[in-house]
């Protein structure tokens, strides 16, 4: 693409990315989550950018916002580019946003310069991937992939409204959604997001591919003791939960120091009843463990679990412990990655890189129906999930160039 051009597509696309990190629900910071006020309105957004670009724009019953153009060819195999439009709690303004906004300027370029790709194209921003409401993830993913079960839709936020009633909403109706695509229609699926990490910048690069995406299990916990007088309560009659939590925090901690390649959090903990003057009666956490080979994964779990009974009988508590999200690791498909590593050394000097994917994305749920492609595009500082996340935007550049390359490449190799 001619310079000039491109670099006009960039400010387009720098301008767009930074009126969609201001439509959100709390005044002074990023937030979007499922179906709230700010998603409505960061749909009716990007769903009129989707039309200038000469997509067909709809809402599926999940709420992911949909822009379809069809291919030269009848009868056509779908491409399908897409990331999620929700965000993180404070978030920055390019995780997600990016894998949406990204391919919508990169077809308006080539619908600008009369080109017609020989297959159809689906755009997809994704209603949740997060797991911000409901605790759960890849809900926008899971709908548009015919992968949403029953026990998703009981999920509750803190507000104790379920999936299952957003979803109902006004209607009063709702029914689990089929899949969007048969697999044999679809060319796969390319996901545009920032690394969300430092190795790019470490190497000096502006994207890289993704070999594959680490798996990651998510478990809520729940510490029961007796609530008691914390004046009157001696030490050796207490039973305190949060006391426990405190001992099963450290544990992981330690467990995921042992294996430089695994990661474990406990991001929340809700103490209940909550006072300064009493013994707490509740814990409720939650714990993450990623790694990119499912038996360390799991083997790390199944330690965690046995330390977490083991803590709970020494205290005299009571332990539930209930996973809500298990995903295997996940390969990204040969071909697309050697047709987009191809683009990527187009455009970057002769230069790839393939890094593994330690965050989940919707590729995970799409791999399901999909082969799988990632480009990952380098943010300052590896920063993300903050609001001070950035992408320079000769990095956005590059970007771009390469997916209108690999569309352009996919167009002369694609069976469709
Ligand atoms: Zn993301």
């Amino acid at each position: 693409m001619k310079r000039g051009k491109i670099e006009a597509a960039t400010g387009r696309l720098v301008r767009r990315l930074n009126d969609l990190g201001r439509v959100t629900d709390q005044p002074g910071r990023l937030a979007r989550t499922f179906h709230s006020a700010a998603m409505r309105r960061a749909n009716t957004l990007v769903g009129q950018w989707m039309r200038d670009a000469g997509l067909k724009v709809k809402v599926d019953a999940v709420g992911n916002l949909i822009g379809r153009g069809e291919g030269s060819r009848p009868g056509a195999k779908t491409l399908l580019l897409g990331s999620h439009l929700d965000t993180v709690l404070d978030a920055g303004r390019f995780d997600g946003a990016l894998g949406v906004l990204l391919p919508i300027v990169a077809l308006g370029e080539l619908r600008r310069r009369g080109v017609q790709l020989p297959f159809a194209v689906e755009v997809l921003g994704f209603a949740e991937e997060e797991g911000v409401r409901f605790a759960s993830a890849y809900l926008g993913s899971k709908g548009y992939a015919g992968r949403l079960r029953a026990a998703d839709l009981g999920q509750r936020d803190a507000r104790g409204l379920s999936v299952g009633e957003v979803l109902r909403g006004a209607s009063g109706r709702f029914q689990l959604p089929k899949a969007a695509h048969r697999g044999r229609d679809l060319l796969g699926y390319v996901e545009v997001h920032i690394e969300q990490g430092p190795v790019l910048e470490s190497r000096k690069l502006s994207v890289g591919v993704v070999s594959g995406i680490a798996g990651q299990t998510r478990v809520r916990l729940t510490f029961r003791g007796r609530a008691g007088h914390a004046g009157t309560t001696p030490m050796s009659l207490r039973r305190d939960a949060l006391a426990g939590a405190a001992e099963f925090v450290l544990a992981a901690e330690a467990c995921a120091r042992r294996d430089p390649t695994l990661v474990a959090t406990v991001g929340t903990l809700l103490v209940s009843p909550g006072a300064s003057n009493v013994i707490p009666a509740e814990a409720v956490l939650t714990l993450d463990v990623r790694h990119a080979r499912d038996a360390t994964r799991r083997k790390a779990l199944q330690q965690l679990f046995s330390r977490a009974r083991r803590i709970a009988r020494e205290r005299g508590l009571t332990l539930d412990w209930r996973q809500t999200q298990d995903d295997d690791a996940v390969a990204c498909s040969r071909e697309l990655t050697a047709l987009l590593a191809r683009s990527v050394r187009a455009q970057q000097h002769g230069r790839c890189l393939e890094l593994t994917s330690g965050a989940g994305h919707d590729g995970v749920v799409m791999s399901a129906m999909a082969a799988i492609a990632m480009l990952f595009v380098r943010c300052r500082g590896g920063l993300s999930h903050h609001a001070d996340e950035y992408v320079a935007p000769a990095d956005l550049e590059v970007a771009l160039r390469v997916i209108v390359d690999f569309l352009e490449r996919l167009a002369t190799v694609a069976v469709t």
